[in-house]
């Protein structure tokens, strides 16, 4: 029988020198992202280090990683683990899950559905913003980057941009931005990301977009390109 709330390793309410290390080092770890993999039980990671050794972090309900120092200290949290969490997650550095071994399965739920998306060649990408239709993506439904109220629903006609969030701690997390088509939640960029302000968009020419829809949105005030690829 399985519980939501069971955690496979007793709950440790305190974090300890050695997780306050793990956290140091992986805040300023040069990992290299090679590759990444999500199922429904776990998320890999496979990094390289500075020595160009290959890393591979596990996360699932009792999180893993292959590194010399995992491997010997079953037990202990190295600082791949709290990378991949700082990084790639909603997890910020006072989060419980950082010092536990286990997390409960709804809090493993959790955390996967805050895996952001991740380019692993980045920063040399303009940043473009895009016409389209949402898709159907796995996950919660986003909310206006703007507006911060209205739901952007699979079928949406909506305009997305792909840049970083930036933390208190300036981790950047990659991230997709999506608005109202409406000039006041584009003009409305949040302040704790990188956008740069909108100037216009290209029309998605896969995203089953009508002329009616271009000409609408355009008399609303909001510059329409058409790009052909
Ligand atoms: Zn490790
Ligand atoms: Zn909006």
């Amino acid at each position: 029988m399985s519980n939501e709330n069971q955690r496979p390793f007793p709950f440790r309410p305190k974090r300890n020198a050695q997780v306050n290390k793990s956290i140091l080092f992986a805040k300023s770890a040069n990992l290299k992202l090679l590759d990444h993999k999500k199922t429904d039980n776990d998320i890999i990671f496979s990094f390289q280090n500075y020595k160009e050794e290959r890393i591979e972090v596990s996360l699932q309900q009792v999180p893993n990683c292959s590194c010399p120092f995992k491997t010997k200290n079953p037990s202990k949290i190295c600082m791949h683990i709290v990378f991949a969490l700082l990084r790639y997650f909603d997890v910020d550095e006072n989060s419980m899950l950082l010092h536990q071994l286990a997390y409960t399965n709804s809090e493993f739920n959790k955390l996967k559905n805050s895996l952001v998306e991740i380019r692993t060649n980045n920063d040399s990408l303009e940043q473009s913003w895009i016409l389209s239709r949402k898709e159907k993506l796995p996950g919660k439904i986003p909310n206006c980057s703007g507006c911060k109220t209205k739901s952007i629903m699979p079928g949406d006609l909506h305009i997305y941009v792909k840049g970083k969030i930036v933390l208190k701690n300036n981790i950047q997390k990659d991230a997709t931005f999506r608005f109202c088509p409406d000039s006041k939640c584009l003009k409305n960029i949040p302040t704790w990301s990188n956008l740069k302000p909108f100037t216009c968009a290209f029309v998605d020419l896969k995203g089953k977009i009508s002329e009616n829809d271009i000409s609408k949105i355009s008399s609303e005030g909001i510059k329409i390109q058409i790009k052909f690829v």
